[in-house]
């Protein structure tokens, strides 16, 4: 009868609709990362009984003679009285001030939490009398997942393989341009990092992707890796969890650094 035809047609309806969307957002992000998570629930468009994004104070913006200060939500790694105790590392110098320093020789420096998909902030300086002489006098670099490289590198002026420069993706892509401040002037990057996903048999699902603002401007956009940082080769991925340490790399050189933020990114939820 019509009743029951109509009590069979729209759930059935509301059922393909769901599938549908759960689908689509899959195959149209490659990983479940999508903007509507299953489950998740959803708001007709305008909807005023939204929640409100949570209202966050931004914090100061870094110039080239002073450092700034990380936004209310995130995490902050190193700022004014943090020291380094959210890092493992082998002896590197901070100060009260949240400036830390290179210790040449002692190592690279980790978080002690692990961090997936996240908004990373980063400031940092190539002390004035260093000299800069291709890869040497002003190295380090942001590993991500302990794995994936954010060249840092005195670039003004500096010569070197452009796969190399600050802003790259170490042995990947250049930086689209080079907005480097000289040595003795502090740099911010912003960075937004999405990490790989790998199906269950170990095959790449989704590479992992980076968008870099360097001192405001763009030199990596939404930039895919073509696998694990690796020097003199091809990258080539491996699978590894979805989150894993930050790496500050120690090179030799005694790079400082300062406000070091990272706010871990979240999935979404769409309207309607
Ligand atoms: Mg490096």
């Amino acid at each position: 009868m019509p009743s029951g035809h109509m009590k069979f047609t729209i759930p059935t309806l509301a059922s393909f609709v769901i599938a549908f969307t759960i689908a689509f957002s899959i195959t149209a992000s490659g990983t479940n990362t999508s903007t509507t998570a299953p489950g998740a629930e959803e708001w007709p468009v305008h909807d005023m009984k939204r929640p409100q994004p949570a209202m966050v104070n931004p914090g100061l913006t870094g110039t080239a003679k002073t450092p700034g200060t990380a936004p209310s939500d995130a995490t902050v790694l190193l700022g004014a009285g943090t020291g380094l105790k959210h890092w493992n590392h082998g002896g590197w110098k901070v100060d009260a001030d949240g400036i830390a320093q290179v210790t040449p020789g002692t190592g690279d420096i980790r978080t002690k939490e692990s961090f997936g998909d996240c908004q990373f902030h980063i400031e940092w300086l190539v002390p004035a009398d260093r000299e800069c002489d291709g890869q040497a006098g002003s190295n380090s670099g942001v590993f991500f997942l302990d794995k994936y490289e954010v060249q840092i590198l005195g670039s003004n002026p500096n010569q070197t393989y452009p796969d190399g420069q600050a802003g790259s993706m170490y042995g990947q892509y250049p930086p689209l341009v080079n907005p480097c401040r000289p040595n003795g002037e502090w740099n911010t990057y912003d960075i937004i990092f999405t990490a790989p996903r790998f199906e269950s048999d170990g095959s790449l699902a989704a590479a992992g992707t980076v968008t870099v603002i360097f001192n405001g401007v763009v030199v990596q956009n939404h930039s895919a890796f073509m696998g694990i940082t690796a020097h003199g080769s091809k990258a080539k991925y491996q699978k590894h969890d979805p989150t894993g340490q930050i790496r500050i790399q120690d090179h030799g050189d005694p790079i400082k650094f300062a406000n070091i933020w990272v706010r871990p990114l979240g999935e979404r939820t769409l309207a309607w």
